[in-house]
């Protein structure tokens, strides 16, 4: 076990694979035939990349950009985007950018351009998470596998300060466990 404080359960782990498993089968078919390259946002996105890929039954790559945007506990500071890991070979692909929440859907809309300039084929987003009520942006994700209630969660790659990452569930993190959190 490991010894984090007692957190509110949102989605346990047998939800999180159902959910995951119903939007792999909507990704499947929306791409059956066509070259498709993942690009998984970092950090927060990897655990769920992990699962996704493997529930895909086609021909795809994966690459990694890295936004950050997060940069003090859980007040949105600047959004940085570092496009340096991606290569530049998505040309005549469809790319999928998959990340672990889509809160203001700031990350994402800013993110879409960026990928634009390399000239693929099409550009759409997938979210292990949509936060009710929170989008800034003129857009949604086009593949989302659960929506949650306004709030700060972690776990399943979800981190507050870098931890929690590794949690098999999503969990909210109330105001007081933040403080607890060291
Ligand atoms: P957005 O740009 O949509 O406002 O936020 C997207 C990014 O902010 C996510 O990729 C994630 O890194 C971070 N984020 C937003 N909401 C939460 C949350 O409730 N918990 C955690 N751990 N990160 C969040
Ligand atoms: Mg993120």
């Amino acid at each position: 076990m490991i010894d984090y404080p007692p957190m509110k359960i949102l989605l346990t782990d047998d939800q999180l694979r159902e959910g995951i498993r119903r939007m792999a089968d909507a990704i499947g078919k929306h791409y059956q035939h066509k070259p498709l390259t993942i690009v998984g946002v970092m950090i927060g996105s990897i655990v769920l990349l992990a699962d996704l890929i493997r529930l895909l039954n086609l021909p795809l790559r994966v690459e990694l950009v890295q936004a950050r945007s997060y940069r003090n506990g859980t007040r949105p500071g600047p959004l940085v985007i570092n496009t340096e890991l991606l290569s530049t070979k998505v040309r005549g692909r469809h790319v999928l950018l998959v990340d672990d929440i889509f809160d203001t859907g700031r990350t994402l809309w800013e993110l879409i351009p960026q990928i634009d300039e390399l000239g693929p084929e099409s550009v759409r987003t997938a979210v292990l998470l949509q936060k009710q009520g929170c989008c800034e942006v003129k857009m949604k994700p086009d593949f989302v596998a659960f929506d949650v209630p306004k709030g700060f969660v972690v776990g399943y790659g979800l981190d507050y300060n870098d931890q929690y990452r590794n949690l098999p569930h999503i969990a909210l993190l109330e105001p007081q466990e933040m403080e607890e959190t060291p």
